[in-house]
């Protein structure tokens, strides 16, 4: 059980980071959600989930293009035994078309959040003597796809930057690993639908069957409990020799 232990979700309204802090709250864990907004909606989500899981659950508004919020908002967690970086969008253009200001919020998003919050948070998990860092890092993190280089460059420094976080606290009861899903059906996917389409030219269907799962030699979407599953099991004694390891669930993707 994780009774006892806080976990800190970053961009966790929705989808994966959603989904993995429904487990770790199912675990017993206390919970902190967080996202760039404040609406009563927020609030609201983090009431349903103390309410079905029985544990704390908090919603902390944090802007994680911003390394100063992504650091307060460690600081009014208190505590973070486990700390999730998940927060991540997407831009999809030509590298010579890439709009400067959306490479700039991905590389400040996707990666540099996990740098500043992870820094925010070590401390705290050597005070209290056991921690877990998950980064959420992508099949991007290993290969790349063309019109993504903000996303891809991204994705392959959280995994450099997870290596090299795990190599730091390797003699501590700290554990730093990263998933690295394919494709799973959330609203981050079907955001960039639209712009496939008009990169290759295709309708809607075709591109979630020949661009999207194309890559993905199981021909299904990794779903949001599956890695919800695998967070848990990074948090469990079995797991504790596992760590600056990039963990592939992804319908065998990389393996091409
Ligand atoms: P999503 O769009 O459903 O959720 C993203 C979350 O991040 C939302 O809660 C959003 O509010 C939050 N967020 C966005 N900008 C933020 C900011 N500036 N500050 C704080 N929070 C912010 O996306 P998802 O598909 O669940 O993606 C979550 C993570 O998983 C991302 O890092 C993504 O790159 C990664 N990932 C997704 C897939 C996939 O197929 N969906 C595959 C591999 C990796």
């Amino acid at each position: 059980s994780l009774s006892g232990k806080t976990a800190v979700i970053t961009g966790s309204t929705s989808g994966i980071g959603l989904g993995i802090a429904r487990a770790l709250a199912g675990a017993g864990a206390d919970v902190v959600l967080n996202s760039f907004t404040d609406g009563d909606d927020d609030h609201a989500l983090a009431q349903e989930i103390a309410a079905e899981c029985n544990v704390t659950a908090r919603y902390i508004q944090a802007d994680m293009s911003k390394g100063d919020e992504c650091r307060a908002l460690i600081e009014r967690a208190g505590r973070c035994d486990i700390l999730v970086n998940n927060a991540g969008i997407q831009h999809v253009a030509p590298v010579d078309e890439f709009p400067v200001g959306k490479w700039d919020a991905i590389i400040a998003i996707n990666l540099s959040s996990a740098f500043h919050t992870t820094a925010a948070a070590l401390p705290l998990m050597r005070k209290a003597g056991w921690g877990r860092i998950i980064n959420i890092a992508s099949a991007h993190g290993l290969r790349a796809s063309p019109f993504k280089s903000a996303y891809v460059a991204a994705k392959h420094g959280v995994l450099g930057l997870t290596k090299t976080v795990g190599l730091e606290t390797a003699k501590e009861p700290v554990t730093v690993n990263a998933i690295c899903p394919g494709y799973v059906h959330t609203p981050l996917v079907d955001a960039q639908i639209p712009d496939t389409m008009k990169q290759y030219g295709m309708g809607r269907d075709e591109v979630i069957e020949k661009v999207i799962l194309e890559r993905q030699p199981s021909k299904e979407f990794v779903t949001v409990d599956e890695l919800g599953g695998l967070a848990l099991f990074l948090c469990s004694d079995a797991a504790a020799q596992m760590t600056a390891s990039a963990i592939s669930v992804d319908g065998g993707w990389t393996a091409m």
